[in-house]
């Protein structure tokens, strides 16, 4: 029986923020994952030369106090850790490419961004200042509060009387959709898709379910902060916080699946491994989706958290590519979706996502070659239906990639004759990798709900904690850093030590 203060199961960007973070407080922490490499969602993986994000490239939080306030949490943690992730800085968050030739590009400069929407809809120059002014607002607020906990009650009690204004502005935006808001200000049918768009890019949802606090700080936090690559790809923000925790004697495994969170009375006590080892510690953190945590992993079935709860979001058919670095034309940026129909872009395979992140970091591509990784929604549903793995499943795959190759033609002609290297995902390998329960990308609000009915970082078992994207904020690795950095404030509060603000 081995005893510690603290099991994290998962080593996911928001697992390994809050070890490396109670680590450096002092605990002892121990963090167990079934892969071999960290990272989860925003891990990295090597072919034949080339350094393949698994999944997020497109990174927020980098920024300097200046830029982003207190969201440039990355910048935080690594300081408070003393580790350097240096980062290229990439001036378009995304390149759009839309029905009837609609083009734009989220500049990092607000205005040059803003020019190019208003040349398109020049009559709704107005409603698109006030409608993006209004993100900065909200952006404004949440930047000037310490990232904490929303369940401590002290915390909240400490913002409401230091900010009083901002608190009761917040409050009034929490029960706002983007939709709600982009439609009090924009009539243009074309110019509310963009919008949606905008908030399908990470959210995949559209605006009438992207809660408009959320859309402030992504949207907002790019003309401040920025979007940043870490050199070494994706891999090295995991790889740092590993390096983290270790620096101040905490222990990472890899390898090992947590098989079941022991449960007596009511409290979580320690966690079964596949290889039937226990281990004991006073708090446990599952970086596990919520539907792992307590679908599988909590045995008790009362604990079960019902799918209807939330949206199920869907999963991945992804494609890694080695391509020619002759394909790219002059000053191609690295992150694009392309819309085909904007009757169909919300079904699965809809809409393309497409990033080449070695156009920025040139380590991680063989010279004059180039990583390119496109993606669209898929199911397990529907790549089960083809299960046991058999020619025909290896044929549809085949399909599937080539399909989307030719789709991404559409603003990188010749795709197909310029692949060295070409590794293709279903969500079944989503799943089979990253442990996601369906391969989904998370648990999304419903229409109608608010952001603050996300999961918290408590749970109904004493001493279980959750952390990640199935809990308050959501998805993006940012997100899951603010969700880590908010059960370190709740288990600061366990351990009694004093809460320290990043
Ligand atoms: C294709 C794709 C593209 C994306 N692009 C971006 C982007 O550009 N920018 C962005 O900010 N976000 C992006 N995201 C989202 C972002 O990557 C995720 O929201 C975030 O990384 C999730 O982090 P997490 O802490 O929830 O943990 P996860 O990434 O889900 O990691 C959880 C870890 O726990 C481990 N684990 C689970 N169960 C067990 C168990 N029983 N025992 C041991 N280990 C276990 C898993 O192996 C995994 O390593 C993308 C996601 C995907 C899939």
């Amino acid at each position: 029986m081995t005893q510690h203060d603290l099991i994290v199961i998962g080593a996911g960007i928001g697992g390994l923020t809050v070890a490396a973070l109670m680590q450096e407080r002092g605990l002892s922490t121990i963090t167990f994952e079934q892969h071999t490499v960290p990272g989860g969602s925003a891990s990295l993986f090597r072919k034949k030369g080339y350094t393949f994000d698994a999944g997020a490239s497109m990174f927020y939080g980098f920024g300097t106090n200046e830029q982003s306030g207190s969201l440039n949490l990355h910048t935080r943690v690594f300081q408070r850790l003393g580790i350097l992730v240096p980062t290229i800085h990439d001036p378009v968050q995304i390149h759009y490419h839309l029905p009837d030739g609609f083009e734009v590009a989220t500049h990092y400069e607000r205005e040059k961004f803003l020019a190019e929407l208003i040349a398109r809809f020049p009559s709704e120059a107005d409603g698109i200042r006030k409608f993006y002014d209004e993100l900065e607002k909200v952006f404004d607020i949440i930047s000037t509060f310490p990232a904490g906990s929303l369940e401590d009650p002290r915390h909240l009690a400490w913002l409401a009387f230091k900010y009083p204004k901002k608190v009761a502005m917040l409050s009034y935006y929490t029960f706002k959709s983007m939709g709600e808001v982009a439609r009090s200000f924009i009539k243009n049918e074309e110019l509310l898709r963009f919008i949606d768009i905008e908030c399908e890019s990470w959210a995949l949802q559209d605006a009438n379910a992207t809660p408009f606090v959320n859309a402030g700080i992504c949207l907002a936090d790019r003309h401040r902060g920025g979007i940043h690559y870490p050199i070494g790809s994706s891999g090295a923000i995991a790889k740092a916080l590993v390096d983290g925790i270790r620096k101040f004697g905490g222990t990472v495994r890899f390898g090992q699946t947590v098989e079941e969170i022991i449960v007596k009375n009511g409290r979580a006590i320690g966690i079964r491994l596949a290889n039937g080892d226990t281990h004991y510690a006073k708090a446990i953190v599952s970086n596990a989706t919520i539907w792992d945590t307590f679908g599988y992993l909590v045995k008790d079935e009362r604990y079960r958290i019902d799918e209807s709860k939330f949206e199920v979001s869907p999963s991945w058919f992804q494609l890694h590519l080695g391509v020619d670095a002759a394909v790219f034309p002059e000053g191609f940026h690295v992150h694009h979706i392309i819309v085909e129909d904007w009757r169909t872009y919300r079904n699965l395979g809809g809409t393309i996502r497409l990033s080449a992140p070695s156009l920025l970091d040139r380590t991680c591509a063989p010279d004059d070659r180039h990583t390119l990784h496109i993606f669209t929604t898929s199911t397990v549903d529907e790549w089960k239906k083809r299960y046991p793995k058999d020619a025909e499943y290896e044929a549809a795959k085949a399909r599937a990639a080539e399909a989307l190759i030719r789709r991404t033609e559409k603003i990188l002609p010749n795709l197909s004759s310029a692949i060295e290297r070409c590794y293709a995902a279903t969500p079944l390998t989503h799943k089979r990798y990253l442990k996601r329960y369906k391969g989904s990308y998370g648990p999304l609000l419903k229409s109608g709900q608010i952001v603050l009915q996300k999961p918290q970082n408590s749970t109904p078992i004493k001493n279980l904690y959750a952390v990640g994207d199935s809990c308050f904020p959501g998805q993006g690795v940012i997100a899951v850093t603010y969700s880590g950095v908010s059960c370190v404030h709740l288990l600061c509060r366990k351990f009694g030590l004093p809460v320290e603000y990043l």
